[in-house]
């Protein structure tokens, strides 16, 4: 399946399909990746043991010069020293400015590759080849970062790839909690536009859960496609990109919380829609939202309560650090519907503490 991001003349296609990258080197061509300047190819050392050796083959059979570079595995390595590290090899390597750098991983060497591939020489050719699920989100919109230690994703820029190659046969080798974490995100498209997804998605779970060839080239699919729809909407995030946030709002005061220990961030944004959810009843929104909400993400493996661990009252002061609020309100993405959002700006600071100890039980 071929997905066009539309975003005028930074358009993009995504391809996706089981035994995609091997197509790399027509795929490369037809795109034009330079032969005459060396690729830097990004991975780390998860990801290393089980895909690397094939696409550098494949690569270097095909005529391209590639320099790669292994990065340890980890959220920690989205640094400005890991990134210093890369420039490093790259001026090293004589990368120009018809080099490409490609990222073969996940979310983590997805963002740090393409801020590399974003600042150097001020900005230079990014493919990314995505291996997880989570993935799927950070191949759509061209977000490029890495993270200060006060701070998540506060160093980046805006980088759209040449090209997005998706394997679901890469994704076979993840861990399981990977895949279900990466699901979280899949579903967060439907919640947020679209009904008749998360209709397919609540009868085609234990497909996607089993990793399903069809089954997950459709979910990639349609996840890509409905924010690619709202990206082309708003590329640099004026307003309705936010509503991408859904989840997020409460999932990054746990990620925060929880200082990445034992919740992944899909699992984080799981209990986040559901908190949503609920806010939304409370808001007055049908009781339903909420039910069907916990029901499905529970179908897909997630979790739907809060870790019995952590501290409401250290969830709110980080989810405050987070955002900004204005007497004694918040902003929230809450559902309307299955399949609907809206930007609510009317959450009061007692509404989200009481829905967090609601979701403790
Ligand atoms: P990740 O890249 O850390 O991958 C998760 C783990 O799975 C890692 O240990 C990795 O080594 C391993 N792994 C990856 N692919 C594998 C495979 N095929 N087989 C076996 N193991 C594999 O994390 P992620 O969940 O993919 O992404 C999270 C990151 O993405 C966060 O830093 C987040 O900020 C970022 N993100 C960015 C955007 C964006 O728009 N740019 C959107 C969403 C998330
Ligand atoms: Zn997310």
């Amino acid at each position: 399946m071929e997905l066009k991001v539309d975003l005028g003349e930074r358009s993009y296609p995504i391809y996706i399909g089981e035994g995609i990258l091997d197509d790399i080197v027509d795929l490369f061509n037809k795109h034009r990746i330079s032969k005459l300047s060396p690729i830097l190819l990004v991975t780390d050392d998860q990801v290393a043991e089980f895909h690397l050796d094939k696409v550098l083959e494949l690569l270097l059979k095909g005529g391209f010069q590639v320099v790669s570079s292994i990065i340890p595995a980890g959220e920690k390595s989205k640094s400005i020293a890991q990134f210093e590290d890369l420039i490093t090899v790259a001026i090293e390597s004589g990368l120009d400015r018809k080099s490409t750098v490609v990222a073969l991983g996940g979310g983590v060497v997805g963002d740090l590759a393409g801020y590399v591939a974003a600042s150097y020489m001020r900005g230079i050719a990014f493919v990314q080849i995505p291996t997880t699920i989570l993935a799927h989100d950070s191949s759509v919109g061209g977000k490029v970062a890495v993270n200060h230690p006060l701070a998540k994703n506060i160093i980046g820029a805006f980088h759209q790839p040449e090209l997005v190659l998706y394997d679901i046969a890469t994704l076979r080798t993840l861990p399981e909690r990977q895949i279900k974490a990466g699901l979280s995100e899949v579903i967060k498209h439907g919640f947020i536009r679209d009904a008749d997804f998360v209709a397919w998605i609540d009868h085609n779970a234990y497909k996607l859960l089993e990793l399903d060839s069809e089954a997950l080239e459709f979910a990639l699919y349609h996840g890509c496609r409905i924010k690619s729809i709202i990206v082309s909407q708003d590329e640099r995030e004026n307003n309705l990109r936010a509503i991408l946030n859904l989840g997020h709002t409460i999932g990054h005061a746990l990620e925060a919380v929880a200082k990445y220990n034992g919740l992944l961030h899909g699992e984080a944004i799981s209990i986040g829609m559901v908190g949503a959810a609920r806010l939304s009843v409370l808001l007055g929104n049908p009781e339903h939202i909420y039910t069907e909400t916990k029901r499905i993400l529970r179908k897909l493996g997630l979790p739907i309560q809060l870790p019995k661990q952590l501290d409401i009252d250290e969830i709110m002061v980080a989810m405050m650090h987070d955002k900004k609020f204005d007497s004694g309100r918040m902003t929230f993405i809450i559902p309307t519907e299955i399949g609907e959002v809206e930007i609510s700006n009317q959450v009061t600071l007692e509404q989200v503490s009481q829905v967090l100890e609601q979701l403790k039980q």
